[in-house]
């Protein structure tokens, strides 16, 4: 049963140095035309389903003047909500106004997710971003006034000369700031992005770790609900994430968004002259899945998060036992994974080495 919508908003002022996401720069007649069309594709697959969660992510969806956020909100208007709905715009303070956030607040928007990333001007540089205190907080300020109060901040790590008091600056900034969530990142990069094709020196491995630490360590007081994610209380965990964390199924609308429905996980085309002439499916980009392959996003994806797998909800979804599937018992031997009551976890400790723990999981396959 869906329950959750992603839109992507390929959009942006700016291209910063190591970014993957599928985006492009700015142009008045090209969002346009790519608002007309996703209100086509919206129109063309969705069924009417009472959603839980709607994410407009990008590029920058605050990149839009108000004319064209109002187009867009004409879109998401159609689709049907609960009464306990979580709405997410992605935004970019460099982007926003007041206006813009009272015309998120008029059109459902409950939750806003801001790209920081770092007030570091090192790391800004290295970035290529900007970042003005002064205008994070006035519109930190702005959001709770009109009562937009869950708001999340994407924090970079790992960049390149970064010490550990470098980033327990921004650490501390950030927390300074009235946030209910801060989502963190390692920065990696993928093969086409400026930084990489630049020759960029990843920091030691070592370095990389006490930065995770001290992360977990500096925001103790959050419910670390999810390797990089941390929420000021149960409360203000992402809906939206957790429907990708739980393996749930959720559409995705517009250029180079994924999506999870019934047997199929599908990928839209990152071409945007394709999309503008509906060939919206990438190449190659349907997976149809058996209950083999199910099980296995269950694995990976569950164990991301503090709960991991509920063995009672597996059983109920499988029809069949996970320890019949794969042997966790030895795991659980070693330390390496916990059973409480139903659920099998990846102690917090370990978050770091969980990729390794969760392949030698996978490769406990039984009859495999
Ligand atoms: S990181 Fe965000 S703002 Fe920067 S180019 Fe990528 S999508 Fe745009």
């Amino acid at each position: 049963m869906i329950k959750s919508a992603y839109i992507h908003i390929p959009f942006c002022y700016k291209i910063c140095s190591y970014c993957d996401f599928c985006k492009m720069f700015y142009n008045k007649e090209l969002v346009d035309k790519y608002l007309k069309e996703l209100s086509n594709e919206i129109t063309d697959s969705y069924n009417n389903e009472v959603l839980d969660t709607i994410y407009i992510g990008g590029g920058t969806p605050s990149s839009l003047s108000i004319k064209q956020l109002d187009k867009l909100f004409n879109i998401t208007n159609k689709l049907k909500l609960n009464d306990n709905y979580e709405f997410t715009i992605e935004c970019n303070f460099d982007s926003i106004t007041p206006e813009k956030l009272d015309l998120f607040k008029k059109n459902k928007v409950n939750r806003i997710s801001f790209g920081l990333e770092s007030i570091n001007k090192n790391k800004l540089k290295i970035l290529d971003r900007t970042a003005s205190k002064s205008k994070i907080k006035k519109t930190i300020e702005y959001c709770h006034k009109i009562g937009l109060n869950n708001i999340n901040i994407d924090l970079i790590y790992a960049v390149k000369d970064e010490s550990l008091e470098d980033l327990l600056s921004d650490i501390d900034f950030i927390k300074s700031l009235d946030i209910t969530h801060i989502s963190t990142y390692s920065l990696i990069l993928e093969e086409h992005t400026k930084l990489y094709i630049e020759g960029y020196k990843y920091i030691n491995e070592d370095l990389d770790r006490e930065m995770y630490d001290l992360i977990c360590n500096e925001l103790k007081e959050y419910d670390h609900y999810e390797i990089s994610n941390f929420a000021k209380g149960k409360e203000y965990r992402s809906i939206h994430n957790q429907t990708y964390w739980h393996n749930n199924e959720y559409y995705g609308f517009g250029l180079s968004s994924s999506g999870y429905l019934g047997q199929v996980r599908y990928e839209k085309t990152r071409s945007i002259n394709k999309y503008l002439n509906h060939d919206y499916i990438k190449e190659d980009g349907i997976e149809y899945l058996s209950t083999k392959d199910k099980i296995y996003y269950e694995i990976i994806l569950n164990l991301r998060t503090k709960e991991g797998i509920n063995l009672k909800e597996f059983n109920n979804k499988y029809h069949q036992e996970l320890k019949d599937v794969y042997d966790y018992e030895s795991l659980i031997n070693k330390g390496l994974l916990v059973l409480d009551g139903n659920n099998l976890y990846i102690p917090e400790n370990l978050w770091y080495i969980s990729n390794s723990i969760i392949v030698r999981l996978l490769e406990g396959e039984k009859n495999g």
